[in-house]
């Protein structure tokens, strides 16, 4: 492997290593907006480039939930009566401050997590294209609508959109701003209140994403943050929702679900990913090697919608593999506050024992290492090199389960038939992507994965920035989606308001049964409209 790295992190800062915006008036402004009491026991996270404290933050005790709980819903009663104009301006001066102070933001992502600056600059940028689509496009999500009444002119149907109440939200380390704010932007406008719970490891992100609403206007309460173990605080952020949205693991999220059951509550599931991206036989060689090494490391892996499974068609492969192993060996990963670097470190040292124990079992069960295959401890104390495996088997970890860090396995396949089948072999069904020249091809391959989002000629960012489509995953990669109209209509209420003018649904005074019931099956007879005799157009087959 003859991957390059920085030994030492290149950073100018008042802290060691830390960047110089990152003061320790600022760390202890954002941990003094966690919701907890005087006396709260207390937490330290360290930066994973070097393994250095980082923040010392409060960590709330479930008594601290109830109470943020009332404080938002007391709040929300009248962030609800707002105008959706209103709401707009607030996320719109959102937007405007998060742009402007993104250097802030990267520096606490990349000090929290571990990921490149180019990495925690997409946070950014999806911050910005969802909050100026949720902005701009809530009244006409939430705007009453009309609706065909019961009869033809006599009713008038109407279906509202009324706001859950107070929402929790519960999101993962690996995209800080992103999962932290991304779903709340939603919620917010759709007159909820929100009580959320970051990972602790990243709740600095968070937290700034919160101060930050709070100056571009949002009412007081109406954004609550709590920190803590879900075995702690769990409980009694699920008993106070009245909607759950929720991001991380399959298995934390079948817990939340059944929880969510035995309330009656909805809850929306971003869960985990075994990413499959399949390489046509026709496809360009050099765009799709480097649509795998776009879909495969970014953030080190830890992204739930990257790359872990690549297929490719038999006669391209030994070309397609070239390319891609070249291109891994190239990248450069290390620690630095700049745009320079490829690739960062995991995030945590559990993602790190997962990582190598996923590689360790493949190669000793017979997989062959094309790239990377060790950890960095010269580079710092998480890093892992990007890491490409051939001859992966069933009987390895890594070919089913989700290794969540630089970990790819390449496969070849006869034809698209056998490519769809190994693609769509996972319970998991998170994103895909396609690669070929002809695009209504790869479309067409694209539409018979099992796989809430597809890409084609693209890994994951086509279809994350799609943010007007629905985002999420199929089978045990969750349920419910975000971004659309299902990503903010899940936080309301449906209400539908009929009101029935004139004739009712009893016979008139001097109109008998008999006589009604015929006049109501013509009715019904008219109101069916012809048959159509046109043939439906038969979707074409890869
Ligand atoms: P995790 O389930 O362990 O933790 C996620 C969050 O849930 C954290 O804030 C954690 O503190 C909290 N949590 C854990 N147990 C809880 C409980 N009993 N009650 C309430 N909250 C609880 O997940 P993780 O391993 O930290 O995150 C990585 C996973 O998240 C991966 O599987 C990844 O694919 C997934 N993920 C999915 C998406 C998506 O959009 N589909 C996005 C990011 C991450």
């Amino acid at each position: 492997m003859t991957t390059t790295g920085h030994a030492t992190p290149r950073t100018a800062s008042p802290r060691p290593g830390l960047p110089a915006s990152l003061t320790p008036a600022l760390l202890k402004r954002l941990a003094a907006r966690v919701s907890a009491g005087p006396e709260a026991a207390r937490v330290t996270t360290t930066t994973p480039y070097n393994g250095l404290p980082l923040a010392d933050l409060p960590v709330s005790a479930p008594a601290d939930v109830e109470e943020a709980f009332a404080r938002a819903r007391t709040a929300q009663t009248s962030w609800a009566a707002t105008s959706v104009a209103e709401r707009k301006r607030v996320l719109l001066r959102y937007h405007d401050l998060v742009l402007a102070r993104q250097d802030q933001a990267l520096d606490l992502m990349q000090a929290e997590n571990g990921k490149t600056r180019r990495d925690a600059f997409l946070e950014v940028v999806d911050i910005g294209v969802v909050s100026r689509h949720y902005a701009r496009a809530a009244a006409k999500y939430l705007s009453p609508k009309r609706r065909r009444g019961a009869i033809p002119l006599l009713t008038h149907t109407t279906e509202l959109r009324h706001p859950k109440g107070v929402v929790t939200v519960i999101s993962p380390w690996n995209y800080p701003l992103s999962m932290a704010a991304s779903d709340t932007i939603a919620a917010l406008m759709a007159g909820n209140a929100v009580v959320q719970k970051p990972d602790t490891q990243t709740a600095l992100t968070a937290l700034w994403s919160m101060d930050l609403m709070y100056e571009a206007g949002l009412p007081a309460g109406v954004w609550q943050m709590v920190i803590g173990q879900g075995s702690s605080i769990g409980g009694a952020l699920m008993d106070n929702a009245d909607y759950m949205m929720f991001t991380g693991s399959t298995a934390t999220g079948r817990r939340i679900a059944s929880d969510a059951g035995r309330r009656l509550i909805g809850a929306s599931l971003e869960l985990g990913g075994k990413n499959a991206m399949i390489v046509l036989d026709d496809a360009r060689i050099d765009k799709a090697a480097d649509g795998a090494v776009a879909g495969c490391f970014p953030s080190a892996g830890q992204l739930c919608v990257s790359i872990e499974r690549l297929y490719v068609a038999e006669s391209v492969r030994d070309a397609f593999v070239a390319a891609f192993v070249a291109r891994t060996k190239a990248l450069e990963i290390g620690a630095a506050y700049d745009y320079g670097i490829d690739v960062g470190s995991l995030t945590t040292p559990s993602q790190l024992r997962t990582v190598t124990e996923h590689v360790e079992d493949a190669v000793a069960k017979g997989a062959t290492v094309l790239a990377g295959g060790r950890a960095r401890p010269d580079l710092g104390p998480l890093f892992y090199e990007p890491t490409i495996l051939t001859g992966v088997t069933p009987d390895m970890k890594v070919y089913d389960h989700e290794t969540f860090g630089p970990v790819v396995s390449v496969y070849s396949y006869r034809d698209v038939d056998e490519a769809v089948t190994l693609a769509n072999s996972s319970p998991y069904g998170l994103n895909a992507s396609v690669w070929s020249r002809d695009g209504a091809r790869g479309r067409a391959v694209a539409a018979r994965l099992h796989a809430g989002t597809v890409n084609v000629n693209e890994a994951f960012a086509a279809a994350w920035g799609s943010v007007d489509a629905p985002m999420g995953g199929m089978g045990d990669s969750g349920l419910g989606r975000r971004h659309g109209a299902d990503g903010i209509l899940k936080y309301t209420e449906p209400q539908t308001v009929a009101h029935q003018r004139l004739q009712g649904f009893t016979p008139p005074a001097r109109v008998s049964p008999e006589t009604w019931a015929a006049l109501l099956t013509a009715s019904l007879k008219v109101l069916r409209g012809p048959t159509s005799t046109r043939r439906p157009r038969r979707p074409r087959r890869p």
